[in-house]
């Protein structure tokens, strides 16, 4: 009998493991090793020739690890996953794999920080060169495209401003020029958006955002297309650079996981209720969230997306002053970098997740000094619109008083 492919929340729940093969346990065990002892020196021999499929050494593969691999890798659509160690070790081991001197990386106009900083480095050490553009229409990627260009690596939506990039743009320039694809897909997650059946060669995670949920882990995900290509990733450059996750994050890692679906649609229901709040407050200048009718590139998002996130970024009347005063109004939404936890958070990207990006550069990418972007947690959404709100006055009284 064919197995039959599970959907969405039975495979968050079950994919990728047999209890039967761990003495029945319900729980995916946790095997917390660093090696694996074999039956004889011949069986050793065998395993590193790789004739024999069998555990080596955990930064080459660990049965705890591999449940999480094989769920991210079902659930992305893809052929195979690896697991690194942080969301950036998965970012320089995609980007390490699939550049050498000369090349050319092709990004959208937004990227994570340290992705940035990566591109930077590889620039001035190897003389890999990069690009940053907005990619709403096919043509916007083709003029960009260069004789050494290899990779068009993307985000969307892209921190902190929503901007998305047109998967289906991506995926026709990337055809048409034989480049490769990699989508950041953090801020989706797999429940609203999965990269690859938009043609993506790859898609990664930081999995400390949603994919854990519980604001405990540090971690990343890589999902490739063709499982034999992961596999060469596993035995180069994750083995030989090292960034692996730990069994005991994988372990945690695992247990977030099977809850995604839930949270995510629980995240969503308070953003939406918070958007159409805040489209009411008159201290708030601009809403940006994927899915509102004000934002120019909903139709995109709807091609894309399931539904439009958990995270909402808006500008408040006034400046960096009146930004860093609304956030030290707030009480029960906690003051803090990172997304995708049950807490709700907020934080002021001019100063704190975009700071090192120089202000003539923020202000060309819309990150003005009155902007905020809050992560909607899990909390009743009546508690974080009375936060919303008596911030909101304390901000107008002071405003009133100058
Ligand atoms: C957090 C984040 C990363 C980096 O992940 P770490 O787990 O912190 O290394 C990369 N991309 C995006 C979009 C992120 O939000």
């Amino acid at each position: 009998m064919m197995k039959q492919k599970m959907k969405f929340e039975t495979a968050v729940i079950h994919e990728g493991y047999d209890s039967s093969v761990h003495h029945d346990s319900l729980a995916t065990p946790l095997y917390q090793t660093s090696t694996y002892s074999f039956a004889n020196a011949e069986q050793g021999e065998a395993r590193f020739a790789g004739e024999q499929d069998g555990n080596i050494y955990s930064r080459l593969g660990n049965p705890t690890v591999r449940v999480l691999e094989q769920r991210m890798a079902e659930i992305e659509g893809g052929g195979g996953a690896l697991a690194f160690g942080s969301g950036m070790a998965a970012v320089s081991a995609i980007l390490v794999y699939l550049t050498k001197a000369g090349d050319h990386v092709l990004c959208s106009r937004g990227i994570y920080g340290c992705t940035f900083g990566l591109l930077e480095i590889m620039q001035e050490k190897y003389g890999i060169t990069h690009s940053l553009i907005a990619m709403t229409t096919e043509e916007q990627i083709e003029q960009a495209i260069r004789p050494e260009t290899k990779v068009i690596y993307v985000e969307t939506p892209i921190n902190p401003t929503m901007e998305l990039v047109n998967l289906r743009a991506v995926e026709a320039a990337a055809k048409k020029y034989g480049l490769r694809v990699v989508v950041d897909n953090t801020f989706s997650s797999p429940y609203l958006q999965n990269p690859l059946e938009f043609g993506a060669d790859f898609v990664l995670h930081s999995a400390t955002k949603y994919l854990n949920g519980h604001g405990d882990v540090i971690g990343g995900v890589l999902v490739g297309a063709d499982a034999e290509e992961m596999q060469t990733i596993r035995m180069t450059v994750q083995k030989d650079f090292g960034g692996i996750m730990s069994p005991f994050d994988a372990w945690l890692l695992i247990r977030g996981l099977k809850t995604l679906h839930v949270r995510m649609d629980r995240h969503i229901d308070n953003a939406e209720k918070i958007v159409a709040f805040l489209h009411g407050e008159q201290a708030v200048k601009r809403i940006l969230y994927p899915f509102d009718a004000g934002h120019p590139q909903m139709s995109i998002a709807k091609n894309q997306m399931r539904r439009g996130g958990g995270l909402i970024s808006f500008e408040l009347e006034g400046g960096k002053k009146q930004a860093q005063e609304f956030l030290n109004a707030l009480s029960l939404i906690k003051i803090a970098v990172s997304l995708g936890d049950a807490e709700t958070l907020i934080q002021h990207p001019a100063t704190m997740t975009h700071a090192v990006v120089p202000p003539e550069e923020r202000e060309r990418m819309g990150i003005s000094d009155s902007l905020v972007r809050l992560s909607v947690g899990l909390e009743n959404v009546e508690d974080l619109m009375a936060d919303l709100e008596q911030a909101f006055a304390q901000i107008k009284s002071n405003l009133q008083e100058i």
